[in-house]
């Protein structure tokens, strides 16, 4: 049983699109890198699509109705959209969720010293990453400092085709036998992930001569203090724009795709939606799924529950059984990459059980580790309902299990939305080199999803 490759069906009018949405997304890649700049940039094209801020029209204490279109902003840092459908909410929504942050190294509060006349930033990984890809290559700063004052600034240094970049060394092969005799986990440990900042010393500063330019270039473009990084929250990011990787440009290498393609593809399959859906269409872009979806802007907060039951009273149908059953029957998609089968380390995968780069968008039953353990194990029926609904709609689409029995695992949003009692599977793109900082996508799956996702917020 093994699914073909979405390519070889396409004519002339798919390939047009799986071009402009595969162009589309890169850009929108090439300029999102933090969870704060993917909220920026989904709300600006959310509100394109008609959609307007629920706090705004609890403000106004304005009766919502079936067609209308409200989105929640967390903080800055994860976004839901509602498309109130015809039927009563509390028969339950379409959701589709994405998370929007990505594995990185965070500056630390007390980030800055002086060494050897250079001056450095101390960083603090987030998410699961190999420490060694992280030297020797060019990265970008981006983020907010958050003044005493409240004012908060925003910082983007190493995009511009003539900004700065900046980096983290790494050991010259010619005296590194004792590192390259190490494990692969300890070649680089995180506490050597320390950025090159500055190089030149400050004509007449005394002592920390470096550092003291380092903060004179901060206070003047940013106006920023030593002591304002406590405040700050800046992530060190890969720095330049995602690239069409091939020669047949068949793929898009970049930053983020996990899990932002997913929340492209979730993006632009409700922007496609142009009328009254019949169940009201939810989709989530979550935070913090990296560090396992903890805070108040992780999957694990109440702010679903919450908005729902904000909605409901907007419908003037407000009721806590009301929000259950909402919640109890909805039916949701957990959007997340899939790992792409890779035939130079065939032995993590089981070739029948994995996911391939070009054969459509995935499908993971369950993910978890070892017997499944904490995983979100998908009902067959549902499983089969989507069949259902991904044949009718022409989707190419695949399933897969994250890699061999017993050799990982891992985990998504998936089962914490399943704490209410919903239908919930997770469905994605294939990634290879998943969680480094250059991942692969095929602009096919990318191209599959969103059709897919489409499909679903209609007809589930
Ligand atoms: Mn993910
Ligand atoms: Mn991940």
């Amino acid at each position: 049983m093994e699914r073909p490759n979405a390519w070889k069906a396409y004519e002339e009018k798919d390939l047009a699109q799986v071009k402009a949405i595969g162009e589309d997304y890169r850009q929108m890649l090439s300029q999102g890198k933090t969870e704060r700049e993917w909220t920026r940039a989904l709300i600006a094209r959310l509100e394109k699509a008609g959609y307007v801020n629920l706090d705004q029209v609890i403000a106004e204490n304005r009766a919502l109705t079936a067609g209308d279109k409200v989105y929640a902003n967390r903080m800055g840092k994860a976004v839901l959209s509602f498309h109130l459908g015809e039927d009563a909410l509390e028969k339950g929504m379409n959701i589709v969720g994405a998370h929007i942050d990505s594995p990185r190294l965070d500056l630390k509060q007390n980030p800055l010293y002086e060494d050897a006349d250079m001056a450095y930033g101390d960083t603090h990984y987030y998410g699961g990453i190999k420490k060694y890809q992280w030297v020797a290559r060019p990265l970008a700063l981006h983020g907010v400092v958050a003044k005493k004052d409240g004012a908060v600034v925003d910082l983007v240094i190493g995009e511009k085709e003539d900004d700065p970049v900046v980096g983290i060394s790494d050991l010259l092969p010619h005296l590194a036998m004792d590192q390259m005799g190490k494990k692969m986990s300890e070649g680089v440990s995180g506490e050597d992930l320390d950025l090159i900042l500055a190089g030149q010393p400050l004509k007449g500063a005394e002592k920390e001569a470096v550092k003291a330019t380092l903060l004179q270039i901060l206070k003047d473009e940013y106006g920023m203090e030593e002591e304002d990084f406590i405040s700050a929250e800046i992530e060190v990011v890969p720095a330049g724009p995602a690239r069409d990787f091939g020669l047949d440009r068949s793929m898009i290498l970049g930053y983020g795709h996990d899990d932002r393609v997913c929340a492209y593809a979730e993006l632009k399959a409700i922007e496609g939606i142009d009328h009254t859906p019949k169940a009201t269409v939810c989709g989530m872009f979550v935070d913090k799924e990296e560090i396992g979806s903890v805070g108040a802007t992780g999957m694990r907060a109440n702010y679903l529950e919450n908005a729902v039951a904000e909605i409901l009273n907007l419908l003037g149908d407000y009721s806590e059984l009301k929000v259950r059953r909402a919640l109890q029957n909805s039916r949701m998609l957990s959007c997340d990459v899939s790992a792409g089968f890779d035939p130079l380390y065939a032995s993590a995968f089981e070739k029948k059980n994995a996911a391939y780069l070009g054969r459509g968008v995935c499908f993971n039953k369950f993910t978890g580790s070892r017997g499944k353990s904490g995983s979100n194990d998908a009902n067959a029926e549902f499983m089969g309902k989507l069949r259902g609904i991904m044949d009718k709609n022409q989707v190419r689409w695949q399933t897969a299990e994250l890699g061999k029995v017993d050799v990982g695992g891992g985990g998504t949003i998936a089962y914490i939305c399943a704490l209410y009692g919903m239908e919930v599977i997770d469905s994605g793109v294939a990634v290879l080199s998943m969680h480094a900082p250059a991942e692969i996508i095929s602009k096919a799956d990318l191209y599959e999803a969103v059709k897919a996702y489409q499909a679903f917020m209609l007809e589930a």
